[in-house]
């Protein structure tokens, strides 16, 4: 089973893809966690990441293009964090014609601005890897961390402002793709209001149903 996971950030796609991956023993390609790997041994990549800038397009599709060569992925894959445009939506079609793939169903996460802000701005990590919320799931002191003491911090890309701009790139480049992928019929709309189990409830709903 192949599925594509859209959602703007604050969705929680990231968290549901690890979760689907695992209850299906599926593979989560994540372009975020290639991204982060390709840092490490790719100094142009690292360049561009560091500086904030976005990847182009020939690089994130030959990333992507590598990982469904791979047989790792026979058994089913979760795509996540790409296609973000329909540039990359058709070069991802190519590969997949290519390669004799097929997609099942694309999951549609669907979170409205105003939770989107409330949920991220609420985050709150320490530098001990460990995240809190100061609503959903909070530290059981105020500002320090459960496991360590150490001091919780906002990370500075979790502003309001920044999460702004990022759900409107986020809705100018996803309606194109979503018209791209209307005709398909394998859009699969998500409550993404609902609870973090809830929605993942829906989602190995639609999959176990096969859609
Ligand atoms: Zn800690």
């Amino acid at each position: 089973m192949n599925y594509i996971i859209l959602g703007p950030p604050g969705a929680g796609k990231g968290t549901q893809a690890k979760k689907i991956a695992v209850r299906f023993s599926i593979v989560h390609l994540s372009t975020g966690d290639m991204f982060r790997e390709a840092k490490k041994s790719n100094e142009s990549i690292s360049k561009l990441l560091s500086s904030g800038q976005l990847v182009p397009d020939e690089i994130v599709v030959n990333m992507v293009r590598k990982r469904l060569e791979k047989n790792n992925i026979k058994k089913g894959f979760l795509l996540d964090g790409f296609p973000r445009n329909v540039k990359q939506a058709e070069e991802l079609d190519r590969i997949l014609m290519s390669e004799n793939i097929k997609i099942d169903g694309i999951l549609l996460i669907n979170v409205p601005f105003e939770e989107a802000v409330k949920r991220i701005v609420g985050r709150m990590v320490c530098v001990c890897g460990v995240s809190y919320h100061t609503l959903l799931l909070p530290p059981k002191e105020s500002g320090k961390c459960d496991r360590c003491g150490g001091a919780l911090f906002h990370r500075s890309d979790d502003k309001e402002d920044v999460i702004r701009d990022r759900f409107s790139v986020y809705e100018k480049q996803t309606k194109p793709l979503i018209e791209y992928y209307k005709e398909s019929r394998l859009l699969i709309y998500i409550d993404g209001l609902k609870s973090e189990s809830d929605v993942f409830e829906q989602i190995s709903g639609c999959i176990i149903g096969g859609r």
